[in-house]
């Protein structure tokens, strides 16, 4: 009989900054922009119940619009700018800052999602 592989855990943070498959850390994990593959390239491993759709966007939205928020309140209190400066620096710096954020955050929380619950997927694979 073929023993199962046994996978070394690897970190959700690294493999999802990376977009990397979460058991081997070598297969990419998007097909797309934001599409997760059926399966790791390189290990096989079925991505497909560790797909957290729009999961990610909960947390972009809320760090990305702290973040915003904080920031326009100083550049009020600092310069005193109109208010088309707000429109003009703003929109943009969250239209292209939410887009670079949700590729690495989706990764992350299925790097998270498969940590987590990989016993429940992969019951031959220890831990
Ligand atoms: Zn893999």
């Amino acid at each position: 009989m073929i023993e199962p592989r046994k996978w070394l855990p690897l970190s959700p943070l690294s493999t999802g900054l990376a977009c990397k498959c979460p058991r081997c850390g070598k297969g990419s994990l998007f097909t797309g922009s934001l599409d997760v593959r059926d399966a790791c390239s390189h290990c096989e491993l079925d991505l497909t119940p560790h797909d957290t759709g729009d999961g990610a966007t909960v947390f972009v939205v809320l760090i990305l619009g702290a973040l915003t928020v904080i920031l326009a309140f100083w550049l009020e209190t600092a310069l005193e700018p109109p208010v088309w400066v707000h429109l003009l620096v703003w929109i943009p710096v969250i239209s292209i800052l939410s887009v670079v954020m949700l590729r690495p955050f989706k990764g992350i929380l299925i790097g998270l999602h498969y940590k987590n619950l990989r016993h429940k997927y992969e019951p031959d694979n220890g831990d």
